[in-house]
């Protein structure tokens, strides 16, 4: 039986060779029968994404001979569907505003000395956890801008007991979505974030096998958290290694000699294009 995956980019900048990397993985993953592909375009931060990058990633991947199922799923046209998820775990007690600037965050973080690490670095303090409901309601009536963090002690809690997923290639692993603490769900300037709408979308589209860099691994505890908590479906995962340039490091989007765009300017051909990706595990 074939599996559905999907590539999901987010339109920040020109895809470079570690998009054309796992585009292919998860194509190459939906093989078999009643396997599916879907690109999906993660476009959530209207700040840093650009129409002009989605046309470009319809043109890189046609280029590199893929194709996809239409409609294509752009999250910017979805917000409804991500605040009804924060609604869901709001209304279970599982939200709470956060008025806390970076700057005040790192002084509460310095303040403590030997603040616990995630994978995303020092956790929130939950400073904002320990507000009144009173005085989090007249803040939000005074207009300061909040973002809504997880009570994550509450989650964990209302699960009430150990969960796991699986990953093709590291295997099964016990989810320990507490590395995360307190983490942003909705941001001040997003009124969503990528945890959020990643969940929500795989499960909406029936992803059954979610494929993407071993950079996101950690995230996998997290929405596995969140799939509990909103009665979602669990696909497995496959983290792939992370394909690197010929220095050795990764590629970033800041690289723009190293675009797919620039490479078939250039006249390089879709053969030496696979040549350089090789296979990835
Ligand atoms: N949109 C994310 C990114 O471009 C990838 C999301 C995922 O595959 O889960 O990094």
């Amino acid at each position: 039986m074939g599996d559905i995956t999907r590539f999901a980019p987010s339109p920040t900048g020109y895809l470079h060779l570690g998009h054309a990397a796992s585009a292919l993985f998860a194509a190459q993953n939906a093989g078999g029968a009643g396997g599916r592909f879907l690109l999906r375009i993660e476009d959530i931060d209207q700040t840093r994404c650009r129409p002009e990058f989605i046309s470009a990633i319809y043109d890189d991947l046609a280029w590199l001979g893929l194709s996809w199922e239409q409609p294509v799923r752009i999250q910017s046209a979805h917000f409804d569907d991500y605040q009804a998820v924060l609604d869901r775990l709001s209304e279970r007690g599982l939200l709470y505003p956060c008025f806390c600037t970076r700057k005040e965050i790192q002084a509460e973080i310095a303040r403590i000395g030997n603040a616990p690490h995630g994978p995303d670095g020092a956790l929130y303090p939950g400073t904002c956890r320990h507000l009144s409901a009173m005085e989090r309601q007249e803040r939000m009536e005074a207009g300061e801008s909040y973002a809504l963090r997880l009570d994550m002690g509450q989650a964990i809690k209302q699960v009430g007991r150990r969960l796991y997923w699986h990953d093709r290639h590291a295997g099964r692993q016990v989810a320990v979505p507490e590395i995360f603490g307190d983490v942003v769900l909705a941001r001040k300037d997003t009124p969503t974030s990528y945890h959020v709408s990643v969940t929500h979308d795989d499960h909406l589209q029936g992803i059954s096998l979610v494929t993407r860099g071993e950079d996101l691994f950690f995230a996998s505890h997290l929405h596995r958290l969140l799939q509990e908590l909103l009665g979602y479906d669990v696909p497995e995962y496959h983290h792939h290694k992370l394909l690197t340039g010929l220095d050795g490091k990764r590629f970033a989007k800041r690289d723009k000699s190293e675009t797919l765009q620039s490479m078939r300017d250039a006249g390089v051909s879709v053969d030496d294009v696979m040549a350089r990706i090789g296979t990835l595990s």
